[in-house]
């Protein structure tokens, strides 16, 4: 029997591993069964090279509880220890490189994710003693036993044993009497062990019998050891893909594309990234992504590895060259890291560009389910959003799809305005925008639907992106005005007429909380609507940032929503309406206006001078010219506004525009909907 302490200064280390590591004290089954993994797979090579010449038998690790003595083991075939590697590899190696990794992290205990290369003395935070029985497949090894309580003394000894392999044998502490639950070693096996290259057994399956769950005489193999992402694309059908991703994600919907990642140079990276089917925002979850080294489970929270707006994918990444046992910032920091990063992305626009190059009634199918997720990425990623403008999509109101080149094709003869601006028309909402999208239609313009989530932020970046690019939604301004020819408008109207027009319908708005309105006079055509409200889009922008952003945008979300009124001189209702007030209170307009014209020339006339150079007399005049414009203008809005109060038809129209645009509510509803009871 042999007898010795380990190789560690620190008295007594195990109770620093296991305050140290309590959160995550069931990683010890991961880097358990890891190493009976590895030392599998060891003996498969040494036997492949012909270095083991004996059976190799059947290779597999075994987790096995012992309620009764209070055990759990995990046995393999592979390769074993004798003494000599026990020393070497247990004794000595394998403990300084925990305590150095402890020294380094202890600081950052809660930072550290992975905790690999703690390895096999992890399985001191569950346990009160440890045993080795190994036989290595050396010829003519002996069989050794290794015990360690947890102080640093070990006791090492020969012993009998039949079969090649090892068993690590923990003697679970009272305060973890959960790992001796089958139940919940299962659980962890299935999810650390799940994909692993050996297979995993733990006991039987069950079959019903006699109302009972019984034992079968076969395994209960908890993992599948070819894992999907590890074998070859050109040898996997899409109903592989679909069936594999069922198995990581049950209970989804199917996904809508998938990329099967396949790098071996400058890093090592295989993985299977699936894009959901996201039926709602609600829906949108990340941490769907989990990473694997060698096909052992590490974590399913991928921040720092991949670019955020990649979470949203789901499947599996596999890499051997992410550090695991580091802070998240540093893995950030990470070089490595960056280019797995920067090389997914790249991946994944590519997959996206080809999709929509070879299949692209399948990419417009599916476009409005990934379309929030190829905004999110290019917003968030400047790299895949230069990739990305190749292949998204606009839809227009007629269910069209178009990616930005052919769009432009499709719109410059039409809608270039005339400093050589293309103007790209879009709506939010089929039914709220329908009046304005019908009259650009009517006009032989192309409308297309931008009301996602994420849209108002797009169409600044498009602009940005695209040169003389431009977006106007429908109802910013009347139609004649959306895209600027240059064209010099038709016969307008008499400027007396203009001056009533404007007057009478300004006096008859209502007063609406946060709204304010401008009214403007334009002959449009005559079939167009009388009314027509718009609201500006640049205002509008701004709000709409306004109420996404929250704090920054306060100033403008604040501000009332500004809408002009614009009156169709050249709707036979219109004209009616001014040829009347004309006719009543024309004459007098006239008068005033004549009036107002000769006192705005004396104001101007004196305006010209220097402050300085005007005489006492100017200057009094001045004043009470002022005064007098004010005057006439008062009196002139007072005359029109009298004569509008007789015509509810002005307000009747107003009212109708509001309402149209889902302005009209409250009391100014009501008394429309009196007055048009009253009208009829
Ligand atoms: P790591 O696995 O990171 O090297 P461990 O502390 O887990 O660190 O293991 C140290 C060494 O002990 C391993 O490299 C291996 O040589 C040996 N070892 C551990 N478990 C087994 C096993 N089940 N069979 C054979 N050798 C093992």
């Amino acid at each position: 029997m042999q007898k010795g302490k380990i190789g560690v200064s620190t008295d007594n280390i195990f109770p620093v591993i296991k305050k140290f590591l309590y959160s995550d004290h069931e990683i010890f089954l991961r880097e358990l069964v890891s190493n009976a993994v590895d030392a599998t797979q060891k003996l498969r090579t040494l036997s492949s090279i012909g270095e083991f010449k004996g059976e190799l038998g059947e290779l597999k690790v075994t987790i096995s509880i012992d309620k009764e003595n209070g055990t759990l083991t995990v046995s393999d075939r592979g390769i074993g220890m004798t003494a000599d590697d026990i020393d070497r590899y247990i004794n000595q190696i394998a403990f300084s490189g925990a305590e150095e990794f402890l020294k380094k992290y202890k600081d950052t205990a809660n930072s550290i994710i992975g905790h690999f290369g703690l390895g096999f003395y992890s399985a001191f935070m569950v346990s009160k003693k440890v045993e080795i029985r190994s036989l290595s497949w050396q010829e003519g090894a002996k069989a050794v036993a290794w015990t360690c309580d947890g102080s640093p003394e070990y006791e090492m000894q020969e012993i009998e044993k039949a079969d090649r392999g090892t068993d690590i044998v923990l003697y679970i502490d009272d305060d973890d009497k959960q790992f001796l639950e089958k139940s919940t070693i299962d659980g962890l096996l299935r999810k650390y062990c799940r994909f692993l290259p050996v297979p995993v057994v733990s006991g039987k399956e069950q079959e019903w019998k006699d109302g009972k769950y019984v034992d079968t005489d076969r395994d209960l193999v908890i993992n599948s050891t070819a894992p999907l992402w590890a074998r070859k694309p050109s040898e996997l059908t899409d109903e592989d893909y679909l069936k594999f991703y069922r198995e990581i994600q049950p209970g989804q919907d199917d996904p809508l594309f998938w990329i099967h990642l396949n790098v071996d140079y400058p890093f090592t990276l295989t993985g299977i990234l699936y894009f959901p089917k996201i039926r709602s925002n609600f829906d949108i979850n990340r941490n769907r992504i989990q990473l694997y080294c060698n096909q052992v489970f590490v974590t399913d929270s991928v921040e720092g590895v991949v670019p955020e707006f990649l979470t949203l994918l789901q499947g599996v990444l596999d890499s051997p060259d992410i550090p695991l046992n580091v802070s998240r910032s540093y893995l950030q920091a990470d070089t490595a890291v960056k280019k797995i990063s920067s090389h997914i992305t790249k991946k994944v626009a590519s997959r996206l560009e080809e999709i929509a190059k070879n299949q692209p009634d399948e990419f417009q199918k599916k476009w409005n389910d990934i379309r929030l997720f190829i905004e999110y990425g290019m917003l968030t990623d400047e790299k895949f959003c230069e990739a990305a403008l190749k292949f998204m999509l606009l839809e227009d109101t007629e269910d069209q799809y178009y990616n930005l080149e052919d769009y432009r094709k499709l719109i410059e003869a039409t809608q270039t305005d005339k400093d050589g601006n293309l103007i790209v028309l879009y709506a939010t909402d089929k039914d709220a925008q329908y009046a304005y999208i019908e009259a650009a239609k009517q006009k032989g313009y192309n409308v297309v639907m931008l009301g996602g989530q994420l849209d108002p932020h797009i169409v600044g970046l498009l602009e940005q992106k695209q040169e003389k690019t431009r977006f106007v939604r429908v109802d910013s301004d009347v139609v004649d005005n959306l895209i600027d020819k240059g064209e010099t408008e038709a016969a307008d109207i008499t400027a007396t007429e203009r001056v009533i027009a404007e007057a009478m319908f300004r006096s008859a708005l209502p007063k609406l909380d946060k709204a304010e309105f401008i009214v403007a006079v334009k002959a449009l055509a005559a079939d167009a609507d009388p009314v027509v409200l718009t609201q500006h889009e640049f205002m509008r922008r701004m709000k709409d940032m306004a109420a996404m952003q929250g704090s920054m945008g306060r100033f403008y979300g604040e501000m009332p929503d500004s809408y002009t009124l614009t009156l169709n001189a050249a709707h036979p209702l219109v004209k009616r309406i001014l040829d009347a007030a004309t006719g009543s209170v024309g004459e007098k307009v006239d008068a005033s206006e004549k009036e107002l014209s000769s006192v705005n020339d004396t104001i101007a006339t004196i305006d010209k001078k220097k402050a300085e150079e005007r005489t006492d007399a100017e200057k009094t005049l001045l004043e009470e010219s002022r005064k007098r414009a004010e005057e006439i203008r008062a009196e002139r809005d007072k005359l029109i506004a009298d004569y509008a109060a007789t015509q509810p038809v002005v307000s009747q129209l107003i009212d109708l525009a509001l309402l149209g645009n889902g302005l009209l509510k409250g009391e100014a509803l009501s008394r429309f909907l009196h007055r048009s009871v009253e009208l009829l």
